[in-house]
């Protein structure tokens, strides 16, 4: 099946341009980009040119922020194409339920992605949970946000979610993992004082029994990221290390196995062309939309590239 990039950059030119290329299902026939798209693919200047100009490609992923994603978005599922969108599915909460309501009554399917999702130790890992009591749960997600998102101006702008657009990616293992157990209760986030997103945010969960539960998200790591989650159950603890690539049981490494992230993102969703059917869970946003919503704003140092 043809398929149109759009917004190349960072994410679309290290993760989607090379799966599409291993891709035996999806075959790359356009891109959409402001700044000349990639060498020998025929480009758009937006989407609108695209779709006017090419009826015969019928599906396109989306790789720009998340603030313009909906008007593509909509455009998008109005000419009739299936559309893939990169994480977070949208500036909002209600833009998604709007897409996915309108994508069904299209008949297109939609893919809200989660690439953590497809890490190769989560699906054992959720494997090895089921069943059993979660007594206490940690997530720490730090990284240094001048080497991760250099000079990338829309992450501190609303909408562009701060140390979220990581963070939702523990946050989208978590709900994976136990979808449903946990809320938000409490939160706090530090807000550069120049900025309008959080540069570090702490969360505290709540199962409504007790349950000791945090996330820490810190974009001033230094020295290594730390992409961890370690869950304690009844009967035994895991940990998934390095995005959730690496999964311990008793601190014993466990096999896993995968095609990587964005390999099983294009698989996933060449199933659901076939299938005919959406797969959108706004698990994930809706604990940000909580935490924003809860969450207790402290005014930190200002922040300079
Ligand atoms: P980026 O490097 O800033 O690239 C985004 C691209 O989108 C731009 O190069 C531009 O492409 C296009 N774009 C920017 N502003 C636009 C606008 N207002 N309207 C239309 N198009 C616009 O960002 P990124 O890191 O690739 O992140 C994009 C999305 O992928 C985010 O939602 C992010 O959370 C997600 N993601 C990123 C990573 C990562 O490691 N960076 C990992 C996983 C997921 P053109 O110049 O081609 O028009």
């Amino acid at each position: 099946m043809s398929i149109a990039l759009v917004g190349i950059g960072k994410i679309a030119r290290d993760q989607h341009l090379p799966a599409i290329a291993d891709s035996d299902r999806f075959a790359l026939a356009a891109t959409v980009s402001g700044s000349g798209g990639i060498d020998g693919v025929e480009n758009h200047a937006d989407i609108a040119a695209l779709l006017h100009a090419r009826p015969d490609i019928p599906a396109v992923s989306l790789c720009m922020p998340p603030v313009p994603r909906f008007v593509a978005a909509r455009a998008a599922i109005a000419a009739g194409r299936h559309v893939m969108l990169e994480k977070p599915p949208g500036a909002s909460v209600t833009e998604v339920f709007r897409l996915e309501r309108l994508a069904r009554a299209a008949g297109v399917s939609l893919f809200a992605t989660w690439h953590s999702r497809m890490a190769a130790g989560v699906a054992p890992a959720r494997a090895w949970l089921a069943g059993k009591r979660i007594t206490r749960l940690r997530i720490d997600w730090k990284e240094d946000v001048r080497k991760w998102h250099p000079g990338q101006d829309w992450i501190w702008q609303p909408g562009g979610l701060g140390v979220f657009d990581p963070g939702i990616n523990a946050l989208s293992i978590l709900t994976e993992l136990c979808p449903g157990a946990l809320h938000v209760a409490e939160a706090e986030l530090t807000f550069p004082a120049n900025r309008d997103t959080p540069i570090a945010a702490r969360l505290t969960f709540t199962d409504g029994a007790g349950l000791d539960a945090t996330a820490d998200f810190d974009w001033r790591q230094e020295g290594g990221e730390i992409w961890q989650i370690e869950i304690e159950t009844d009967i035994g603890a895991l940990k998934l290390t390095e995005g959730g690539a690496r999964l311990f049981i008793d601190g014993a490494e466990q096999p896993t196995a995968g095609c990587g992230e964005y390999p099983a993102l294009y698989r996933h969703f060449a199933t659901l062309l076939a299938e005919g059917r959406p797969d959108v869970d706004t698990a994930p946003q809706l604990h940000v939309a909580d935490a924003f919503l809860l969450g207790r704003r402290v005014t930190g140092a200002p922040f300079h590239d």
